[in-house]
């Protein structure tokens, strides 16, 4: 799944590849993609331009000509390509914007959890999906973190999974955050200290700019295009079952939190 590094790095290429081109056309092959009647979606996007991509935690924002925004969560396998007028269609390819240059923009997504939303201007931030969403590390006040945690009686792991709580995380970066603050994946939320919370959320900025800075991990791939990112070089615990803790020499384990794959070193992390 798409984390902040990747979605960051999916809006940094769709600004280099799809602004301020006329749209002369939406077709949809799978409508329930679109969050609405997909006529909507069609009649709002033709004769409008996409004149700016932003990025809240893990949602892509398109910004549109007029007073409207395009939302989208690319979920588990969501991917943005750009291609040719008349290159094939692939049979993942839902949602395809037509240039008024002969290329389009062609939403792809496999598994079809991806989701889009059209919103206004005016209010996008203040309704659904988007007014929910916690703050990214980055942008976390001190002692933030731990007042969120405190209110909450969950595995610490679930926790920072939660979008409300906290933004940008997912199943990759969290293992590793708590690995990097000494933390096990099991131990509650409202039992984390304040010291930790801290520590979690500095580990959190820390990871996510180094992995925006090398584009994402590259596990499953998020690209536009053929961009790889390579974090998964510089990846710690998660997807080491089996090989030694760089820490201790101890052997990282897998276990089940909250449903979710979980890499932990049971001596480092307490
Ligand atoms: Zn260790």
């Amino acid at each position: 799944m798409p984390e902040l590094p990747e979605v960051e790095t999916v809006r940094r290429q769709l600004k280099k590849l799809v602004l301020n081109k006329p749209i002369i056309g939406v077709t949809s092959n799978y409508e329930k993609i679109f969050n609405g009647n997909i006529k909507e979606l069609e009649k709002v996007l033709t004769n409008n331009e996409i004149i700016d991509v932003e990025r809240y935690g893990k949602y892509l924002v398109f910004i549109l000509k007029d007073n409207h925004v395009l939302i989208s969560h690319l979920r588990m396998e969501g991917k943005y390509f750009v291609k040719n007028e008349g290159d094939e269609i692939n049979k993942h390819e839902h949602i395809i914007f037509h240039f008024n240059n002969n290329q389009n923009l062609r939403y792809h997504d496999t598994r079809k959890f991806g989701r889009m939303d059209l919103r206004t201007k005016d209010n996008y931030l203040k309704v659904d999906p988007l007014h929910k969403l916690g703050s990214e590390p980055e942008f976390m006040k001190e002692g933030e973190l731990y007042n969120l945690l405190n209110k909450k009686n969950v595995f610490i792991k679930v926790a920072l999974l939660d979008q409300t709580i906290i933004a940008g995380l997912g199943n990759i970066y969290v293992d590793e955050v708590l690995f990097l603050s000494k933390i096990h994946p099991n131990r509650r939320s409202n039992e984390i200290s304040l010291e930790e919370a801290n520590l979690i959320t500095k580990n959190a900025k820390l990871v996510l700019e180094k992995a925006t800075k090398l584009g994402g991990t590259t596990i499953k791939s998020f690209s536009v295009g053929e961009v790889d990112g390579l974090f998964q070089n510089e990846l710690l615990i998660h997807t080491k079952v089996g090989e030694s803790c760089p820490v201790c020499g101890e052997e990282i384990v897998k276990i089940k939190v909250g449903g979710r794959g979980t890499y932990v070193c049971n001596n480092c992390q307490k």
